[in-house]
């Protein structure tokens, strides 16, 4: 998974909680702002999975995973693009905060520092892909264009795993945009 600033920025205008709540599952008040539940990754007997409020953080110590919100959604959703889904779902919950304007601020502040911008381009090329499939939400060929659309987020993963120069990923962010103009 890429990190950066913009990742942990809009991450922290949720609550783990939240997150928590949003897939159903069960916690436990500990004291303090100290949470625990049942590992949703695996079966156990005993609550290993920490949540600590006060840091906005989680933990599955059965299995070594945690870190902020958006990371317990990746872990959650089958791909990429699904995960960003959610992440605009919950934060949009929240009035205060308006995380989509935030990336479009970030992506506008990032331009002359590489590796963040990169990042960036990587999360709005997945937020552009879902918001194109849920405009086609009432179309006919919804499910075929579910599938196409899959297919993109695999290849755009593919795309940013291979880390490209900042030219290759703009012209590669231009070319999904465009593509999803004509056909996709
Ligand atoms: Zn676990």
């Amino acid at each position: 998974m890429l990190t950066s600033s913009q990742i942990t920025q809009l991450s922290r205008s949720i609550e783990v909680l939240d997150v928590m709540d949003y897939y159903g599952i069960a916690y436990t008040a500990r004291g303090g702002d100290r949470y625990e539940a049942f590992c949703p990754f695996h079966f156990e007997k005993t609550p290993s999975l920490k949540i600590k409020t006060d840091e906005n953080m989680w933990t599955a110590f059965c299995c070594q995973k945690g870190h902020d919100a958006f990371a317990f959604i990746r872990e959650m959703e089958p791909t990429f693009g699904d995960a960003i889904k959610v992440l605009k779902k919950l934060a949009k919950a929240d009035p205060e905060e308006n995380p989509l304007l935030l990336l479009e601020e970030m992506l506008e502040e990032t331009k002359d520092n590489t590796p963040e911008r990169i990042s960036a381009l990587y999360y709005f090329v997945g937020i552009e892909l879902r918001d194109w499939l849920d405009r086609h939400r009432s179309s006919d060929n919804y499910l075929k264009l579910c599938s196409k659309i899959d297919a993109r987020f695999e290849e755009v993963d593919h795309f940013f795993q291979s880390e490209p120069t900042l030219e290759q990923a703009e012209k590669f962010y231009t070319k999904v945009l465009e593509g999803l103009e004509t056909n996709v």
